[in-house]
């Protein structure tokens, strides 16, 4: 098959699996180049539903957490987006599909994969992402308030700077656990309360600094 037909595959079996809701996300993984994002010796399994190492210790997520997670943040073009943990770029890729690149602003701890991620992403279409190397913990108040914001690196605890950085009516969503980590879902209220839910068990690499 070719990458087109395994691409079409994934997201056939993601809309099948009814846990993705939104149209929108289903077209922005259909769209991006998943295989473009991974190591040459993974490009062959780049459609697998499953998570890959991209150096550094680290793995780009399963497409399907991609999605599980643009659908929770209910995106809609001209959103301004937070990602916290840019890794190779493909989760960022598919933001800024829904959003348009301009509004993704990314943070990465590693600055190899933070270089590596910007001159990928600009070389595939998506220079208008803005991508930095740091912790995310801080979140990146320069461009705030943000529409929505999301964690790709599981946070012992939510991280205060990322809830306060986003609008009253945005939304977060978060890997949170050590041992055990469950995605958690926050909308925040235009009274600014937060109203938190979880929507299962994953795995994310930990988030590093602090
Ligand atoms: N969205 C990424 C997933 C990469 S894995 C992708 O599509 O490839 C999670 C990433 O979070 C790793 O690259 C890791 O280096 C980064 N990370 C870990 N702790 C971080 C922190 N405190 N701030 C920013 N990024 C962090």
């Amino acid at each position: 098959m070719t990458h087109d037909a395994e691409r079409n595959a994934l997201v056939d079996a993601l809309s099948r699996s009814g846990r993705v809701t939104r149209e929108s996300v289903l077209e922005a993984i259909r769209t991006v180049s998943r295989h473009e994002f991974v190591p040459e010796e993974y490009r062959d399994r780049a459609y697998e539903d499953r998570p890959l190492p991209i150096g550094h210790d680290q793995t780009v997520s399963a497409p399907h957490m991609v999605a599980i997670i643009c659908d929770h943040l209910a995106l809609s073009p001209g959103d301004r987006v937070l990602e916290i943990g840019t890794g190779c770029g493909y989760h960022a890729a598919v933001t800024a599909e829904l959003v348009g690149a301009g509004n993704v602003y990314s943070i990465e701890f590693q600055s190899e994969l933070a270089d590596a991620a910007r001159e990928r992403l600009a070389r595939l279409g998506y220079g208008g992402v803005h991508v930095r190397a740091g912790d995310g913990h801080e979140g990146w108040p320069e461009h705030a308030p943000y529409d929505a914001a999301y964690l790709t690196c599981a946070a012992a605890s939510l991280p205060d700077s990322v809830v306060e950085q986003v609008r009253p009516g945005g939304r977060v969503v978060a890997p949170v656990g050590t041992d055990v980590q469950e995605l958690v879902v926050v909308e925040k209220g235009e009274d600014g309360s937060l109203d938190r839910r979880t929507d299962g068990r994953v795995r994310f690499v930990p988030m590093r600094g602090e």
